[in-house]
């Protein structure tokens, strides 16, 4: 069912897959406005990886013990404290790496964790919301960094993994019980809807994986739910489910979704807009911008073309003063 005040015209689906990005300059600007803050993050999440900081040595003095149940408590307590706010163990294979890819030798155990994106900042589109995506990458990154670290100091070999690494971060979530997968092809959280990133970091040490991946019956909300479909402005997001590499699930056609990806600085339309956000301390703000958001009777490639000025217009009253919290 359509959501009301969206109108759908037939040449809707071409019109939408003409992507704003194959406009060279506006994919410029877009870039030339980027926050210096945001090129901060970046930096250092990309001196993570240049630096070979997810893998190091492993201490020697390996430790034996037979509670393993009370050690998984306390490296998930751990990464708590390193400032995730979800965290869960799965166990983990080749299948959870992308194509031609595999988890180190004898690593069979994943810690898949999240960070929450504050939803003031996640609704905008536009550079301070990407802002927000770099700050929650740049902790993520430095989260995997030390946590990794952390467990390689107990004589067991860990890693962590950048953002675009090998490792595929909603599978391990899903399976460490972080979420179910969203129709929007993304996690969808009890605690924090569809507003967070993952980070991951794998290990031969023989932690607790936990029993089931979670079932908080987002998926049948998904099947009766049609507000990513109908808001995604590359229509990329397929209505039913599809059978990928051998298993039935919602799916995202990515070459359509790029574009807009790219050009709003990281789309999220589709997390924005998820109701689950509604059942959330976020609530409040979801429900202003949707309320918005409903109220206008113009075609939803236009509405987020003004959604996205917007965005660009508040990040001009921002200059340095900002700084990360
Ligand atoms: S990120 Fe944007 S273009 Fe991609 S699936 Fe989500 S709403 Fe659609
Ligand atoms: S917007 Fe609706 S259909 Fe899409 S992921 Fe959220 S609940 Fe599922």
């Amino acid at each position: 069912m359509e959501p009301k005040g969206i109108i759908f015209t037939p040449g809707r689906v071409q019109a939408i897959k003409q992507s704003p990005f194959l406009d060279k300059k506006r994919g410029e600007e877009t870039k030339a406005k980027r926050h210096p803050q945001t090129r901060r993050f970046m930096f250092m999440r990309a001196e993570h990886d240049q630096r070979g900081l997810y893998d190091g040595p492993v201490n020697p003095e390996k430790l034996e013990t037979k509670d393993w149940e009370g050690v998984t408590r306390f490296v998930k307590e751990s990464a708590r404290k390193m400032g995730v706010d979800l965290v869960g163990i799965a166990p983990v294979d080749r299948f959870d790496f992308v194509q031609g890819t595999e988890p180190p030798q004898g690593h069979d155990r994943g810690i898949s964790f999240a960070i929450h994106m504050d939803f003031d900042e996640m609704k905008r589109l536009g550079p301070l919301s990407q802002m927000e995506v770099h700050r929650v990458y740049y902790r993520l990154s430095d989260v995997s960094v030390r946590l990794a670290q952390f467990i390689r100091s107990f004589g067991y070999h860990a890693v962590g993994y950048p953002n675009e690494g090998s490792a595929l971060f909603i599978p391990i979530a899903w399976k460490a019980g972080l979420g179910e997968l969203g129709r929007h092809g993304s996690l969808i959280t009890k605690e924090y809807g569809s507003s967070v990133r993952l980070g991951v970091v794998t290990t031969e040490m023989p932690l607790v994986a936990t029993s089931a991946p979670a079932n908080y019956g987002f998926d049948d909300l998904c099947l009766r739910c049609n507000a990513c479909t109908n808001f995604c402005p590359g229509d990329s997001i397929v209505p039913k489910k599809q059978e990928v590499f051998g298993t039935v699930r919602w799916h995202v056609d990515t070459p359509t979704c790029r574009p807009y990806f790219e050009d709003y600085e990281g789309c999220k339309v589709c997390l924005t807009v998820c109701p689950v956000n509604a059942q959330t301390e976020s609530a409040p703000q979801y429900k202003s911008l949707m309320k918005g958001l409903m109220h206008r009777k113009i075609p939803i490639r236009q509405l987020i073309d003004e959604w996205r000025e917007e965005g660009f217009k508040e990040a001009e009253k921002f200059g340095e003063g900002w700084n990360d919290r």
